[in-house]
Protein backbone atom coordinates (compact mmCIF):
# COMPACT_ATOMS: atom_id res chain seq x y z
CA UNK A 1 0.00 0.00 0.00
CA UNK A 2 1.30 3.30 -0.99
CA UNK A 3 -0.14 7.15 0.31
CA UNK A 4 0.90 10.00 -2.01
CA UNK A 5 -0.71 12.41 0.05
CA UNK A 6 0.26 13.44 3.48
CA UNK A 7 0.13 16.77 5.74
CA UNK A 8 2.94 16.91 8.85
CA UNK A 9 3.64 19.89 11.69
CA UNK A 10 5.30 21.82 9.15
CA UNK A 11 1.80 22.76 7.82
CA UNK A 12 -1.06 22.12 9.08
CA UNK A 13 -0.78 18.42 9.98
CA UNK A 14 -0.56 17.09 13.34
CA UNK A 15 2.50 15.06 13.31
CA UNK A 16 5.81 15.91 13.34
CA UNK A 17 8.00 14.27 9.87
CA UNK A 18 9.16 11.43 11.93
CA UNK A 19 6.17 10.74 13.38
CA UNK A 20 4.29 10.17 10.21
CA UNK A 21 7.56 7.97 9.16
CA UNK A 22 6.80 5.82 12.32
CA UNK A 23 3.03 5.79 11.64
CA UNK A 24 3.83 4.83 7.74
CA UNK A 25 6.73 2.69 9.10
CA UNK A 26 3.80 0.58 11.65
CA UNK A 27 0.71 0.39 8.92
CA UNK A 28 3.49 -1.12 6.40
CA UNK A 29 3.32 1.58 3.91
CA UNK A 30 5.53 1.32 0.88
CA UNK A 31 5.95 4.86 -0.48
CA UNK A 32 5.14 7.89 1.31
CA UNK A 33 4.97 11.26 -0.42
CA UNK A 34 4.84 14.30 2.31
CA UNK A 35 2.79 16.72 0.55
CA UNK A 36 2.33 19.72 3.01
CA UNK A 37 1.08 23.02 1.61
CA UNK A 38 3.66 25.35 0.22
CA UNK A 39 6.71 23.98 1.83
CA UNK A 40 9.36 21.13 1.82
CA UNK A 41 10.35 21.57 5.28
CA UNK A 42 8.74 18.13 6.31
CA UNK A 43 10.00 16.54 3.54
CA UNK A 44 13.44 17.62 3.92
CA UNK A 45 13.61 16.52 7.55
CA UNK A 46 12.01 13.10 6.97
CA UNK A 47 14.42 12.56 4.11
CA UNK A 48 17.24 13.09 6.39
CA UNK A 49 14.98 10.79 9.37
CA UNK A 50 14.47 7.89 6.95
CA UNK A 51 16.74 5.13 8.10
CA UNK A 52 15.87 2.18 9.12
CA UNK A 53 12.32 1.89 7.36
CA UNK A 54 11.73 0.46 4.30
CA UNK A 55 9.69 3.56 2.98
CA UNK A 56 10.50 4.77 -0.46
CA UNK A 57 9.71 8.70 0.19
CA UNK A 58 8.90 11.08 -2.03
CA UNK A 59 9.12 14.49 -2.41
CA UNK A 60 6.14 16.79 -3.18
CA UNK A 61 3.92 19.88 -2.41
CA UNK A 62 0.54 21.14 -2.19
CA UNK A 63 0.20 24.16 -3.74
CA UNK A 64 -3.42 26.47 -3.49
CA UNK A 65 -3.63 27.96 -7.01
CA UNK A 66 -6.64 30.29 -8.35
CA UNK A 67 -8.08 28.60 -11.62
CA UNK A 68 -10.49 30.93 -13.53
CA UNK A 69 -12.18 32.63 -9.88
CA UNK A 70 -11.99 29.69 -8.23
CA UNK A 71 -9.08 28.36 -5.90
CA UNK A 72 -7.53 24.78 -6.87
CA UNK A 73 -5.15 22.52 -5.39
CA UNK A 74 -2.31 21.48 -7.01
CA UNK A 75 0.05 18.54 -5.83
CA UNK A 76 3.34 18.95 -7.62
CA UNK A 77 5.76 15.67 -7.18
CA UNK A 78 9.15 14.82 -7.57
CA UNK A 79 9.76 11.62 -8.36
CA UNK A 80 13.00 11.17 -10.35
CA UNK A 81 14.94 14.39 -9.09
CA UNK A 82 14.65 16.80 -6.49
CA UNK A 83 13.06 20.37 -6.83
CA UNK A 84 15.45 23.09 -8.58
CA UNK A 85 16.57 25.25 -6.43
CA UNK A 86 14.39 28.19 -8.45
CA UNK A 87 11.31 26.48 -7.73
CA UNK A 88 12.41 25.57 -4.08
CA UNK A 89 12.83 29.76 -3.26
CA UNK A 90 9.61 30.36 -5.65
CA UNK A 91 7.58 27.76 -2.79
CA UNK A 92 9.24 30.22 -0.28
CA UNK A 93 8.12 32.88 -1.32
CA UNK A 94 4.42 31.57 -1.44
CA UNK A 95 4.87 31.81 2.36
CA UNK A 96 4.39 35.84 2.47
CA UNK A 97 1.10 35.36 1.22
CA UNK A 98 0.34 32.84 4.36
CA UNK A 99 1.96 35.30 6.25
CA UNK A 100 0.01 38.63 5.21
CA UNK A 101 -3.24 36.47 5.37
CA UNK A 102 -2.81 35.43 8.95
CA UNK A 103 -2.26 39.26 10.14
CA UNK A 104 -5.47 40.48 8.31
CA UNK A 105 -7.41 36.79 9.31
CA UNK A 106 -6.29 37.25 12.88
CA UNK A 107 -7.76 41.95 12.85
CA UNK A 108 -10.79 40.44 11.31
CA UNK A 109 -11.81 38.10 14.45
CA UNK A 110 -10.59 40.13 16.99
CA UNK A 111 -12.67 43.31 15.20
CA UNK A 112 -15.44 40.56 15.33
CA UNK A 113 -15.27 40.67 19.18
CA UNK A 114 -12.95 37.75 19.78
CA UNK A 115 -10.33 37.69 22.33
CA UNK A 116 -7.78 35.84 19.87
CA UNK A 117 -4.01 36.24 19.22
CA UNK A 118 -1.30 35.53 16.21
CA UNK A 119 0.71 34.22 19.01
CA UNK A 120 -1.70 31.88 20.30
CA UNK A 121 -2.60 30.91 17.03
CA UNK A 122 1.37 30.12 16.22
CA UNK A 123 1.49 28.02 19.54
CA UNK A 124 -0.82 25.03 17.78
CA UNK A 125 1.05 25.30 14.50
CA UNK A 126 4.72 24.33 14.53
CA UNK A 127 5.70 26.55 10.87
CA UNK A 128 3.15 27.80 8.64
CA UNK A 129 -0.17 28.17 10.53
CA UNK A 130 -3.23 27.53 8.23
CA UNK A 131 -6.81 28.07 8.69
CA UNK A 132 -6.92 25.00 10.40
CA UNK A 133 -5.18 26.32 13.49
CA UNK A 134 -6.98 29.04 13.38
CA UNK A 135 -10.54 26.41 13.86
CA UNK A 136 -8.94 24.84 16.94
CA UNK A 137 -8.07 27.92 18.42
CA UNK A 138 -11.49 28.97 18.31
CA UNK A 139 -12.47 25.72 19.83
CA UNK A 140 -10.10 26.09 22.44
CA UNK A 141 -11.54 29.56 23.64
CA UNK A 142 -15.58 28.09 23.21
CA UNK A 143 -16.41 30.44 20.10
CA UNK A 144 -17.06 27.31 18.40
CA UNK A 145 -17.82 23.84 19.13
CA UNK A 146 -16.34 22.21 16.68
CA UNK A 147 -13.39 22.80 13.78
CA UNK A 148 -15.79 22.31 11.38
CA UNK A 149 -18.35 24.79 12.75
CA UNK A 150 -15.39 27.06 13.09
CA UNK A 151 -14.93 26.61 9.14
CA UNK A 152 -18.94 26.81 8.40
CA UNK A 153 -19.14 29.73 10.32
CA UNK A 154 -16.31 31.99 10.01
CA UNK A 155 -13.47 30.84 8.10
CA UNK A 156 -14.98 28.97 5.06
CA UNK A 157 -14.80 31.25 1.78
CA UNK A 158 -18.96 31.69 2.06
CA UNK A 159 -18.18 32.54 6.02
CA UNK A 160 -18.21 36.04 7.66
CA UNK A 161 -14.49 36.36 8.83
CA UNK A 162 -13.01 35.00 5.66
CA UNK A 163 -9.99 36.39 3.95
CA UNK A 164 -8.34 35.64 0.64
CA UNK A 165 -4.82 34.96 0.27
CA UNK A 166 -2.50 35.72 -2.37
CA UNK A 167 -2.08 32.40 -4.49
CA UNK A 168 -0.46 32.38 -7.78
CA UNK A 169 -2.31 31.53 -10.97
CA UNK A 170 -2.78 27.95 -11.95
CA UNK A 171 -1.04 28.38 -15.08
CA UNK A 172 2.28 29.78 -13.10
CA UNK A 173 2.42 26.78 -11.07
CA UNK A 174 2.12 24.51 -13.83
CA UNK A 175 4.26 26.35 -16.32
CA UNK A 176 7.13 26.15 -13.13
CA UNK A 177 6.49 22.54 -11.76
CA UNK A 178 7.46 21.51 -15.80
CA UNK A 179 10.40 23.61 -15.86
CA UNK A 180 11.56 22.14 -12.76
CA UNK A 181 10.73 18.77 -13.51
CA UNK A 182 7.84 17.91 -11.48
CA UNK A 183 5.20 15.98 -12.10
CA UNK A 184 1.63 17.61 -11.65
CA UNK A 185 -1.65 16.23 -10.20
CA UNK A 186 -5.25 18.08 -9.62
CA UNK A 187 -6.01 17.48 -6.61
CA UNK A 188 -9.39 16.01 -4.69
CA UNK A 189 -11.36 17.48 -7.81
CA UNK A 190 -14.38 17.04 -5.73
CA UNK A 191 -14.05 19.92 -4.31
CA UNK A 192 -13.70 21.55 -7.82
CA UNK A 193 -17.24 20.42 -8.33
CA UNK A 194 -19.81 17.81 -8.22
CA UNK A 195 -20.99 18.08 -11.36
CA UNK A 196 -19.28 15.88 -14.11
CA UNK A 197 -19.93 18.07 -17.12
CA UNK A 198 -18.03 20.80 -15.29
CA UNK A 199 -15.61 18.72 -14.16
CA UNK A 200 -14.56 17.46 -17.59
CA UNK A 201 -14.08 20.41 -19.16
CA UNK A 202 -12.35 21.84 -16.56
CA UNK A 203 -9.91 19.05 -16.64
CA UNK A 204 -9.79 18.78 -20.41
CA UNK A 205 -8.58 22.94 -20.52
CA UNK A 206 -6.10 21.82 -17.78
CA UNK A 207 -4.48 19.40 -19.80
CA UNK A 208 -3.98 21.90 -22.77
CA UNK A 209 -2.34 24.24 -19.81
CA UNK A 210 -0.19 21.11 -19.32
CA UNK A 211 -1.82 19.06 -15.99
CA UNK A 212 -0.20 15.98 -16.44
CA UNK A 213 -1.76 13.63 -13.57
CA UNK A 214 -5.66 13.79 -11.32
CA UNK A 215 -5.74 12.68 -7.77
CA UNK A 216 -8.32 9.64 -8.78
CA UNK A 217 -8.29 8.15 -5.11
CA UNK A 218 -8.63 10.60 -2.48
CA UNK A 219 -10.67 9.93 1.16
CA UNK A 220 -13.41 12.11 -0.24
CA UNK A 221 -13.86 10.47 -3.59
CA UNK A 222 -16.98 7.71 -3.57
CA UNK A 223 -16.19 4.53 -5.66
CA UNK A 224 -18.07 6.26 -8.10
CA UNK A 225 -16.47 9.59 -8.05
CA UNK A 226 -13.06 7.57 -8.55
CA UNK A 227 -14.26 5.60 -11.48
CA UNK A 228 -15.52 9.09 -13.12
CA UNK A 229 -11.87 10.80 -12.47
CA UNK A 230 -10.33 7.39 -13.84
CA UNK A 231 -11.95 7.54 -16.77
CA UNK A 232 -11.32 11.16 -17.56
CA UNK A 233 -7.64 10.19 -16.84
CA UNK A 234 -7.92 7.89 -19.47
CA UNK A 235 -9.76 9.97 -21.90
CA UNK A 236 -7.18 13.11 -21.36
CA UNK A 237 -4.09 10.69 -21.17
CA UNK A 238 -3.24 12.07 -17.54
CA UNK A 239 -1.45 9.54 -15.14
CA UNK A 240 -3.59 8.34 -11.76
CA UNK A 241 -2.60 9.34 -8.40
CA UNK A 242 -4.07 9.10 -5.03
CA UNK A 243 -3.87 9.57 -1.29
CA UNK A 244 -5.33 10.14 1.82
CA UNK A 245 -4.95 13.78 2.56
CA UNK A 246 -4.13 12.78 5.99
CA UNK A 247 -3.56 15.28 8.27
CA UNK A 248 -3.19 13.51 12.09
CA UNK A 249 -5.49 14.65 14.96
CA UNK A 250 -6.60 17.74 12.74
CA UNK A 251 -8.70 15.54 10.62
CA UNK A 252 -9.35 12.22 12.70
CA UNK A 253 -11.84 10.70 10.33
CA UNK A 254 -8.90 10.12 7.79
CA UNK A 255 -6.22 7.26 8.38
CA UNK A 256 -3.24 7.40 6.49
CA UNK A 257 -3.07 4.79 3.68
CA UNK A 258 -6.72 3.78 3.97
CA UNK A 259 -8.67 6.91 4.05
CA UNK A 260 -11.79 7.65 5.49
CA UNK A 261 -13.52 3.90 6.68
CA UNK A 262 -11.43 2.09 4.81
CA UNK A 263 -12.28 3.34 1.54
CA UNK A 264 -8.18 3.76 0.32
CA UNK A 265 -6.17 0.84 -0.39
CA UNK A 266 -3.53 2.04 -3.47
CA UNK A 267 -1.06 -0.08 -4.59
CA UNK A 268 2.76 0.15 -5.51
CA UNK A 269 1.98 -0.06 -9.35
CA UNK A 270 0.31 3.99 -9.32
CA UNK A 271 3.88 5.18 -8.18
CA UNK A 272 5.41 2.95 -10.70
CA UNK A 273 3.04 4.48 -13.65
CA UNK A 274 4.19 7.71 -12.51
CA UNK A 275 7.72 6.98 -13.34
CA UNK A 276 7.31 5.78 -16.17
CA UNK A 277 5.36 8.90 -16.51
CA UNK A 278 8.23 11.01 -15.92
CA UNK A 279 11.02 8.83 -17.94
P1 LIG B 1 -5.34 27.51 4.33
O1 LIG B 1 -4.45 26.80 3.34
O2 LIG B 1 -4.59 28.06 5.51
O3 LIG B 1 -6.24 28.51 3.69
O4 LIG B 1 -6.27 26.37 4.95
C1 LIG B 1 -6.83 25.46 4.07
C2 LIG B 1 -7.05 24.16 4.80
O5 LIG B 1 -8.16 24.32 5.68
C3 LIG B 1 -7.45 23.05 3.83
O6 LIG B 1 -6.33 22.32 3.41
C4 LIG B 1 -8.35 22.20 4.68
O7 LIG B 1 -7.54 21.31 5.44
C5 LIG B 1 -8.99 23.17 5.65
N1 LIG B 1 -10.32 23.60 5.22
C6 LIG B 1 -10.65 24.49 4.25
N2 LIG B 1 -11.98 24.66 4.16
C7 LIG B 1 -12.53 23.85 5.10
C8 LIG B 1 -13.88 23.58 5.49
N3 LIG B 1 -14.93 24.18 4.93
N4 LIG B 1 -14.06 22.67 6.48
C9 LIG B 1 -13.00 22.06 7.08
N5 LIG B 1 -11.71 22.28 6.75
C10 LIG B 1 -11.47 23.16 5.76
ZN1 LIG C 1 -4.01 20.81 4.90
FE1 LIG D 1 -5.98 20.29 -0.52
FE1 LIG E 1 -3.90 18.20 1.35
Amino acid sequence: MIDLHTHTTESDGSRSPLELLQLANHIGLEALAITDHDTFSGYDQAKNLNHGFHIELICGVELSTHYNGRSVHLLAYFISEPPTLKFRSWVEGLQTGRHVRNEKLIAKLRSMGFDVTLKEVARLGKKLPGRPHFASLLVEKGYAASIQEAFDKYLDENATCFVPRDEPAFEEAIERIIESKGLSSLAHPIRISRAHGMIEEIVGAMRMKGLQAIEVFHSDHSPEEASFYNSLAQRYSLAVTGGSDFHGNAKPHIALGTGRQNNLNLSFSILEQLKSKRD
